[in-house]
């Protein structure tokens, strides 16, 4: 039996580290991305996961990019899978195209509709992630994941997302993966509320490289609820000089990390937004004091 994201993240003798990439628009996108997945090899991800689009063709572009993955690298892949804007059928087929990509991991996922506004299920489909985790499970021997959210979801609370993610658990998901934050305390608060109600899988933790001040406004923005203000006050200091800005996003991210790993995250995904750099500086910093504190 091949190893599966679930024994790594067993494994406690150091965290998984792995990457989200989104799905390129062209080829020649996807042959940037093998060649990133390749400059990140020294690295060793435990794993690469690509993001299931809203619309048909962007879902194509999916199974094009892990297809590519699948045929020119031997990283093991977690492929997102989402129901909305599908029918029932729609999404079987969907795994059926997992199953012959060969993958074995499924993130189950609701997914939002393309240009915002609220969700509605598709008039012949499935209403939840949990739903949909029942559909992967029957269809063939898939370790599923599902979404976890330290600051809650947007349209619950954080008592309700803590007993949804325990049904997604008991209905066969065996890790959560985290939505971005930016206070380890929401983080470590999650796991808490989940393990109070008897929840067991692991949840990694979803973590963001800040380089550039327009992602200040992207996540504290409009709904100001994302970034805690020491962080946010930190990162405007230097807003107006783009390497300084650069490198106090990267130590701020390296202390969240340090941070949640302290609190026993089993590991740390990163959504790069399908740029590698920041992401190996942080972990490199990681790795490094992780050797000096074995030695
Ligand atoms: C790590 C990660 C990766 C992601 N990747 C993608 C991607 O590839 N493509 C994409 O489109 N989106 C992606 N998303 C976004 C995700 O699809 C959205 O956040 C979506 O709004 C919620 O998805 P979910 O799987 O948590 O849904 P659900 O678990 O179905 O929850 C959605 C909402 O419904 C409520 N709910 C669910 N079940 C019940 C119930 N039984 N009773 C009452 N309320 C209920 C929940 O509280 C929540 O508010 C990702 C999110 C994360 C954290």
């Amino acid at each position: 039996m091949p190893e599966t994201i679930v024994d790594r993240l067993r494994e406690t003798d150091r965290p998984t580290f792995s990457v989200e990439f989104f799905p390129p628009s062209d080829d020649a996108g996807v042959q940037q991305l093998i060649a990133t997945i390749e400059a990140l090899q020294p690295l060793e991800p435990d794993w690469v996961s690509v993001t299931y689009g809203a619309t048909g063709a962007s879902r194509y572009k999916t199974f094009a990019a892990v297809g590519a993955i699948r045929g020119q690298t031997a990283v093991s892949l977690i492929g997102h899978l989402t129901i909305a804007g599908q029918s029932a059928a729609e999404v079987v087929r969907a795994i059926q195209a997992y199953q012959r990509l060969g993958v074995t991991h499924i993130l189950a996922l609701r997914g939002d509709p393309p240009a915002g506004g609220s969700f509605r299920a598709h008039r012949e489909g499935l209403r939840t992630a949990t739903d949909l985790i029942r559909l992967v499970k029957s269809l063939g021997d898939f370790t599923v994941g599902v979404a976890a959210f330290p600051d809650g979801h947007p349209e619950s609370d954080l008592e309700l997302d803590a007993r949804i993610l325990l049904a997604k658990e008991q209905a066969g998901a065996e890790f959560a993966i985290s939505q971005l934050f930016f206070d380890a305390g929401s983080y470590a608060a999650l796991v808490e509320r989940f393990r109070a109600l008897g929840g067991t899988m692991p949840i990694i933790a979803g973590i963001m490289p800040i380089t550039v001040p327009g992602q200040i406004e992207r996540f504290a923005g409009l709904s100001g609820s994302r970034m805690p203000a020491a962080f946010e006050a930190q990162l405007r200091e230097v807003a107006d000089d783009k390497a300084a800005f650069r490198a106090r996003g990267i130590d701020l991210v390296t202390q969240l990390c340090r941070d949640v790993l302290a609190a026993g995250a089993p590991g740390l995904q990163f959504f790069t937004l399908n740029r590698s750099t920041a992401t190996a500086e942080i972990l490199g910093r990681l790795r490094a004091e992780a050797a000096v504190a074995a030695s």
